[in-house]
């Protein structure tokens, strides 16, 4: 049993026993020779779900979206992104210093939304003075926002009106979709529905899906060429990798639709922490719950909760992630950690 109650992130979670069973029957190939049947199998999977021609995957978030950004752009143009986006805030600013891609960062809304009205004025027109704007890029979901669907469409469609490509960082884009199709619903054709939007898209295997690593780039298959020559670049060229893929097409069969139960275990976190001094719940959507602590506080309520075997991120505000490896017995110890520390004299 574990006793540690780890709300870090989704990416702590450890492959199931049945998850290491599909990675220990894998059949593999060396990839760069394109012969792994298991990393194929998971690419056209992905393509096929996302809607895309093509897909290739990657070791991790950060090299998808950087490969994206560098099929889709050249040195000297430049993306339209939020300023709080993983893409340009926690990637190293890897599409200028490896790309000469020059973003241009825009204000963000609580939900993460860039304006539409800035989005029209950072496009530059054609002229001399001007970085070529050629790429828009969105996140979903944005620290567990699901971004409205009209918003979506409605960006990606100002965008394409002046010749931008559009770009989705969908590391999360499974929690989007679960929580677009609702209890019981196709979480499939709704993440249908938000990809179609985009002409590319990176997906994330490691986080709520609950494989041990991988992301993949979805898109047409003039755009995953280039990519795949990026990839390559960047040193991504991957050998026996169906070892790890088969994990993720594991989580493809069997952990999208239960991410509705994470979504679940964040509700029953912010319900649990109502009400009580010093703190408030700021946020709780799909998986992340923000919890605001005044006075300073911040530190030192995770330093109790550390004691108390309950790990958490975050300084001012506190960020807690549900995922496959909490349960209701986790959150409740959670919920009656952190009561405690509010209720102290
Ligand atoms: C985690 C994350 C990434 C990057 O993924 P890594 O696998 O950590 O490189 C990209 N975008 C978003 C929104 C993320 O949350």
């Amino acid at each position: 049993m574990n006793t540690i109650v780890d709300l870090r992130s989704d990416t702590v979670t450890r492959p199931t026993p049945a998850m290491r069973q599909a990675m220990f029957d894998a059949e593999v190939g060396d990839d760069v020779f394109g012969d792994d049947p298991t990393v194929t199998a998971l690419q056209e999977r992905i393509a096929a779900m996302t809607g895309k021609e093509a897909a290739l995957y990657m070791p991790t978030g950060t090299q998808s979206n950087l490969c994206g950004l560098l099929a889709h752009c050249q040195r000297g143009d430049e993306y339209i992104v939020g300023q709080l986006a993983h893409t340009y805030r926690y990637e190293g600013g890897g599409a200028a210093v490896l790309g000469s891609i020059q973003p241009q960062p825009l204000l963000q809304d609580a939900q993460g939304r860039m304006a539409l009205a800035d989005i029209a004025n950072a496009i530059k027109p054609d002229d001399a003075h001007f970085a070529r704007t050629r790429l828009l890029c969105l996140e979903n979901t944005w620290n567990g926002h699901v971004m409205p669907h009209d918003y979506l469409t409605a960006a990606a469609a100002l965008a394409r009106a002046q010749g931008l490509a559009v770009h989705l960082d969908g590391a999360r884009v499974f929690n989007a979709a679960v929580a677009n199709a609702g209890e019981g619903g196709d979480a499939v054709a709704a993440l249908r529905r938000i990809t179609d939007v985009f002409d590319s898209v990176s997906v994330c295997f490691s986080k709520g899906l609950g494989a041990p690593m991988g992301s993949a780039l979805c898109g047409s298959k003039e755009l995953i060429a280039r990519a795949h020559r990026i990839r390559k670049m960047t040193g991504g060229g991957l050998r026996q990798a169906g070892v790890v893929a088969a994990a993720a097409l594991y989580a493809l069969d069997k952990h999208v639709e239960r991410l509705q139960q994470d979504h679940a275990m964040a509700q029953r976190l912010a319900a649990g922490l109502q009400g009580l001094p010093g703190l408030s719940v700021r946020s709780a959507q799909t998986n992340i719950v923000f919890l605001d602590v005044t006075e300073g506080r911040g530190p030192a309520l995770l330093a109790y909760l550390k004691d108390a075997g309950v790990l958490a991120t975050g300084m001012i505000g506190l960020r807690f992630v549900t995922h496959l490896d909490v349960d209701a017995a986790g959150i409740d110890r959670a919920i009656a950690a952190i009561r405690a520390f509010a209720q102290q004299p």
